[in-house]
């Protein structure tokens, strides 16, 4: 039996996905063209935390700095520590080196993004449960039976993307279980953050740090056992480094991209565009990705920013599209081509990041470079 549909209303663009990469392209496109109807749909609560580290880049608050954004306070976290500690569980190696994150509240951060979009953006928070390329534009599914018709469609709903799943089977990425665990911090005095490798429970890497009152342990696994190898993997860092870590707060998991080729980086075609983590653009040697999906945000804003919106694209009562969906040649064939050609520095710069998780991971080279001590701290 189909589904009764309540509502259903037409834009020019639906977004789906209002993390960094979503509401940089929503902000960014209507601020450029404030004519233009737009959805952004996302199923976030305001008490869900997506996992992550909240830790802000050198490259992300570039990219924040060139777009004049100044963070409020509301968004930091205690304590902004300088150095990360890398240690190895197996080879007993231990080496400090010097970072410049930001340490933030990830929720406040995106949920502030989404503040500086314009009102003229309609956001749904809401989830989007099926989407069907149909004869005059995209049908989206939302939970609430309301529909969504639109002439583009923006996949920027992360790892597990379903615009790329949905229309893109073949263009799978590699992806790992994030596991994450919160405990109470008890010593105030004691803020560090590490990096962890340990080949036994994962060919990745871990990480542990302080965020407000909570320590946070924290890894990317193989899909099988990976609750097992996380388990595993904690009990030695905390056997090792000497932490209490018995006394868990919360547990969470997702998927992250975890990226091995260059090809698992796509950024779509025809009317459907990929931003951020469902393009696959995040750091393989750091899982660092909010850099990445500021720009892709940016990027394709600036390559839209070429499209004329008016007719034949839509009808003048804004509720009809024609039949130049999808046609061949049609102008906006070459916002794809433009868009990708605004990524291609990104792209190569992502292929680098691939060979620096290939050194980092091998233990055998892991090893050399650390015992070598280049750039590392060196403490009286
Ligand atoms: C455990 C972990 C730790 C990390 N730590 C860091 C870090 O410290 N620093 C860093 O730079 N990067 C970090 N990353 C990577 C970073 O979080 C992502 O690369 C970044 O958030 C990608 O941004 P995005 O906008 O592409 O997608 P996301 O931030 O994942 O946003 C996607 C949004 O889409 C929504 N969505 C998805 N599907 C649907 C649907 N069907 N309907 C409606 N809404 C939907 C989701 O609710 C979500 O809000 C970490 C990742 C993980 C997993």
């Amino acid at each position: 039996m189909t589904e009764k549909v309540i509502n259903q209303k037409t834009y020019d663009i639906a977004i789906i996905g209002a993390g960094p990469a979503g509401s940089t392209f929503a902000r960014l496109i209507s601020e450029a063209k404030p004519n233009l109807s737009i959805a952004l749909i996302d199923d976030r609560q305001p008490d869900w935390q997506k996992p992550c580290g909240g830790l802000l880049s050198s490259d992300a608050q570039k990219r924040l700095a060139e777009q004049k954004l100044t963070l409020p306070k509301s968004v930091m976290a205690d304590p902004q520590i300088f150095a990360v500690r890398t240690i190895d569980l197996e080879q007993n190696l231990d080496c400090s080196y010097q970072r410049g994150y930001f340490n933030m509240d990830r929720n406040a951060f995106d949920e502030w993004l989404i503040s500086l979009i314009p009102n003229q953006v309609s956001i749904l928070r809401q989830r989007c449960k099926n989407i069907q390329d149909g004869e005059d534009g995209f049908i989206l599914q939302l939970d609430s039976k309301d529909e969504i018709k639109s002439h583009y469609l923006i996949g920027a709903d992360g790892a597990a993307s379903m615009v790329r799943r949905t229309f893109f089977p073949n263009k799978k990425s590699n992806n790992y279980i994030a596991i994450q665990q919160q405990f109470k911090r008890k010593d105030l005095n004691r803020a560090e953050y590490y990096c962890v490798f340990d080949q036994v429970t994962s060919d990745s890497f871990s990480w542990f740090f302080n965020k407000n009152e909570y320590i946070v342990y924290g890894g990317a696994f193989p899909k099988q056992n990976s609750r097992a190898c996380f388990e595993e993997q904690k009990n030695k860092f905390a056997e090792k480094m000497n932490y209490d870590l018995s006394d868990i707060l919360k547990t969470e998991a997702c998927q992250v991209v975890f990226p091995r080729k260059k090809k698992e980086i796509f950024f779509g075609s025809d009317n459907i565009f990929l931003i951020g983590e469902a393009a696959g653009l995040i750091s393989a040697s750091s899982f660092e990705g909010i850099s990445y999906a500021i720009e892709s945000g940016k990027k394709l804003a600036t390559a839209f920013q070429n499209v004329n919106f008016e007719d034949p694209i839509k009808t003048e009562n804004h509720l009809e599209f024609n039949a130049h969906h999808k046609v061949k040649n049609h102008p906006e064939q070459s916002l794809i081509k433009t868009y990708e050609k605004l990524m291609r520095k990104t792209k190569f710069k992502l292929k680098l990041k691939m060979y620096k998780r290939d050194i980092l991971c091998s233990p055998f080279l892991r090893k050399i470079i650390m015992r070598s001590k280049v750039h590392a701290l060196k403490f009286r």
